[in-house]
């Protein structure tokens, strides 16, 4: 079962694909955490991708589809896996079904977590606050102007993947603005149909 997560920053991809990763057993590939993890190592696309991602800017597709190409060889990719984050605009979504096309695989089905505007600038304060009073301290691109950017560029680069899989009839929309638990059961609603 190959899965997409689809949605603006903030909407909840990463709580609910740690639900997925446990109920499914198939392991999440977040290319935020990818790139944050070869920033940390200051690996050559560490290197390259800081100053990009702390600005809330797209990595470019060659860098981020070839850590996925990669990774999807992994033996734990076997059964399936969850894409967070990946693809983010179209050309990505176009390598993606170029690459998988060459394993004679597709993707099953891409979830889209909807979330009001609104709502995601008011669980990033909560975010934002909650992190201080931990102690802990902020990814660079948590504040409330990057994550403004970082929206924009999502509405402009990657919602288009939205008529994109609408028309290859794999789109599901998930209302995100429900309880963890409630957003949970609905996409195990979905993704129940799929399971292998
Ligand atoms: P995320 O953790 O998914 O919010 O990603 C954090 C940052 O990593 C993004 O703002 C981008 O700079 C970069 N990034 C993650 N995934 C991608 C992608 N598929 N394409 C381009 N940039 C990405």
């Amino acid at each position: 079962m190959i899965v997409i997560f689809l949605g603006p920053p903030g909407a909840g991809k990463g709580t609910q694909a740690a639900h997925i990763v446990e109920r499914y057993g198939i392991p999440q590939l977040s290319t935020g955490d990818m790139l944050r993890a070869a920033v940390a190592a200051e690996t050559p696309v560490g290197l390259k991708a800081k100053a990009v991602m702390d600005a809330g800017n797209l990595v470019s597709d060659d860098i981020v589809a070839a850590i996925v190409e990669e990774r999807i060889e992994a033996d734990d990719c076997a059964p399936g896996f969850l894409l967070d984050g990946f693809p983010r605009t179209v050309v990505q979504a176009e390598m993606l079904d170029a690459m998988l096309e060459k394993k004679e695989r597709q993707v099953d089905v891409v979830i889209e977590l909807q979330v009001d505007e609104k709502v995601l600038l008011e669980r990033l304060k909560s975010r934002i606050k909650e992190t201080l009073e931990r102690g802990e301290k902020l990814r660079k691109d948590d504040n409330e102007e990057t994550f403004k950017y970082r929206l924009q560029v999502y509405k402009e680069q990657t919602a288009p993947l939205i008529p994109f899989y609408r028309d290859q009839e794999k789109l599901k929309v998930v209302d995100g603005m429900a309880s963890v638990e409630a957003v949970s059961a609905e996409i195990d609603a979905v993704l129940d149909e799929y399971r292998a």
